[in-house]
């Protein structure tokens, strides 16, 4: 287990098997699983193993590991057949409405996105 895990950290959790989910990717560095209440056809989460509270804590010790989850997106996208698009989001903080405080992108695909937001 990463030293950067908190024991009370949902997705933390997730990540440990403590709190089942339906995994969709999973190496050593991160571990993507289907949102509890998708908001599009595919949704899919996808964590660092790590503990990071939100994309405002991305530094240079981690860019790597944010670089890394990016190829994943790609290759879980290509995977679910999104090949007509699909929307990478983070939320950050209370304005934004991030309820679960460990950095995660939500891939959301297989319809068409609001116009809005963004
Ligand atoms: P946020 O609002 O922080 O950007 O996104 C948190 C996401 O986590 C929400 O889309 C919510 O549906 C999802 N979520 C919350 N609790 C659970 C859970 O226990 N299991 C799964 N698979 N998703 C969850
Ligand atoms: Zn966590």
């Amino acid at each position: 287990m990463s030293v950067h895990h908190d024991p009370d950290c949902l997705f933390c959790k997730i990540v440990e098997g403590a709190i089942p989910s339906t995994k969709v990717y999973e190496d050593e560095l991160c571990y993507a699983f289907r949102d509890i209440a998708p908001q599009a056809p595919t949704h899919i989460l996808v964590v660092p193993k790590e503990h990071i509270p939100s994309c405002a804590q991305v530094t240079d010790d981690n860019a790597a590991l944010v670089g890394h989850i990016f190829t994943v997106i790609a290759k879980i996208a290509a995977d679910e057949g999104l090949t007509n698009g699909y929307r990478v989001i983070s939320n950050v903080g209370p304005d934004a409405g991030q309820t679960v405080p460990h950095l995660h992108f939500h891939i959301l695909g297989g319809k068409r996105m609001p116009d809005q937001m963004v």
